[in-house]
């Protein structure tokens, strides 16, 4: 057993949003004490840690002790690739920038470059859990779990499904049959790997499986068709569902309205929703559900709301990339008030920031500058729990990880501000106006450097050296 001793932040229990505050814990002389098990056994003020549990090896931090940060929607075979210029908005970037960048991981080798080096930025990070949008390409796949595995990090991912596409997305697209039968391989080979076989233990093992189609215009009525089939007998298993949705609403040419009038459907969802044949008849089984997470949702109807809500299913909210493509601002009361979830994604590489704090940094902005009554100031505590807690409900892991209560695995990070220069006294400054005004001083004015250590199930993860391609 090992006792960690710092400041500990994290949202406990079952909170919601809007009772983030109340369960915010902010315990400045803390103790997180780790069962060999990687399970948390103790978490609370050092001055009442029980007695059977002292005298054991005690790492003194000296820092913050938070929970591993929890990115919901993050695209590996764009690691290299952030910051490229479209000349334009969602579709002219993947067409000229994407698409391409993408194709290149056809090469093992590359491939495998790439997969350390996302797993090397997940761990600078402190994400121990993400939510990742695959490459087409199934070696590329193998690259990217086995080295995910390899460190200790937690998964889910899936290849991206692409059956139709421009030219630049030659490599990336293959046959009807071929787009089922990999993900049927894909989910046969690594789902709940790490679980040993275990069809209960794979729901939480380290890697998950999610089936993954690019969005609407990356695959056709028999594609979404055949996914509902394939799904409705793999979320049994814990299978997960990912995807995009109304990310751009340019009117006659964008997403939104090529989906709509590829399909002849009413509403972008529709065709998630087994509902994506004309006249958004039934078409199939519906893709939504406790374990279905889609990212943007930027410009989604009432009814597109309140079918996610009731479906159980996640918003992966990406405010970062959506500035980054002018794919405008999700509506933060309107869509908090359908109750659906919500959790954060850095949409790697539309988004330029691995790290989820400068995610959450984006997300305070955007929401402050949403116009007149539609703006919201929300509450430090309530980004903390974007960041982590509502992440693990995303997908599904909340029994495991997400906060520091005792009882889950031991996902933390040590973020030490005396390692980012100037950040500690202004740490020490924004104390005296209390605990959510110092977590919003941490959270708004972290960086990489000052995450120094990270752990899942207890176990301290390893970045694997950088490959040169
Ligand atoms: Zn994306």
């Amino acid at each position: 057993m090992t006792i960690y001793r710092g400041h500990l932040l994290h949202v406990t229990g079952s909170a919601t949003l809007e009772d983030a505050a109340e369960a915010l814990v902010s315990e400045p002389d803390g103790a997180l004490a780790v069962g060999p098990d990687g399970r948390i056994l103790y978490s609370g003020a050092w001055a009442d840690l029980p007695a059977s549990l002292a005298g054991d090896g005690v790492v003194d931090t000296g820092a913050y002790l938070m929970p591993g940060f929890v990115d919901t929607h993050v695209h590996f075979p764009q690691t290299l690739t952030t910051d490229e210029f479209g000349g334009g908005e969602l579709l002219e970037w993947l067409e000229r920038c994407v698409f391409p960048a993408e194709s290149r991981l056809a090469d093992p080798v590359f491939a495998d470059a790439v997969a350390a080096e996302f797993v090397r930025r997940r761990i600078a990070a402190g994400t121990t859990s993400a939510l990742v949008f695959g490459s087409a390409f199934p070696t590329a796949q193998d690259a990217l779990f086995t080295r995910t595995l390899d460190a200790g990090l937690r998964i889910v991912s899936g290849r991206g499904i692409q059956t139709v596409g421009p030219a630049s997305a030659a490599a990336l697209l293959t046959s009807e049959d071929a787009a089922i039968g990999l993900a049927e391989d894909e989910i046969a080979r690594w789902h709940g790997r790490d679980a040993g076989g275990s069809a209960s233990d794979a729901r939480s093992a380290l890697a998950q499986v999610a089936v993954v189609p690019r969005f609407s215009l990356a695959v056709t009525a028999e594609t979404l068709g055949r996914l509902g089939d394939l799904y409705a007998q793999a979320q049994a298993g814990g299978v997960y569902f990912h995807s995009h949705l109304n990310e751009n609403d340019r009117p006659g040419d964008g997403e939104i309205a090529a989906v709509r009038d590829l399909y002849g459907v009413q509403t972008y969802l529709d065709t998630y929703d087994g509902r994506h044949l004309p006249g958004s008849q039934t078409g199939g089984e519906s893709l939504l559900g406790r374990r279905s997470i889609l990212a943007h949702a930027v410009h989604c109807t009432d009814g597109e709301l309140h079918r996610l809500a009731e479906t159980g299913s996640s918003i992966a909210h990406c405010p970062t990339s959506q500035l980054f493509l002018g794919s405008g601002t999700m509506p933060w009361r309107r869509t908090v008030a359908s109750g659906v979830n919500i959790a954060i994604g850095t949409d790697i590489g539309a988004g330029d920031e691995w790290l989820i704090p400068r995610v959450l940094n984006d997300c305070y902005k955007v929401h402050m500058s949403e116009h007149g009554d539609r703006g919201a100031a929300i509450g430090p505590a309530q980004l903390l729990f974007l960041g982590t807690l509502a992440g693990a409900r995303a997908l599904d892991q909340e029994r495991v990880s997400g906060n520091l209560d005792a009882g889950k695995d031991a996902d933390f990070v040590i973020v030490d501000p005396a390692a980012q220069p100037g950040f500690g006294l202004s740490l020490d400054t924004a104390a005296d106006g209390g605990d959510e005004s110092h977590l919003f001083t941490l959270l708004m004015g972290m960086r990489e450097a000052s995450v120094t250590g990270v752990y899942v199930r207890g176990q301290r993860v390893l970045a694997p050296e950088p490959v040169v391609p």
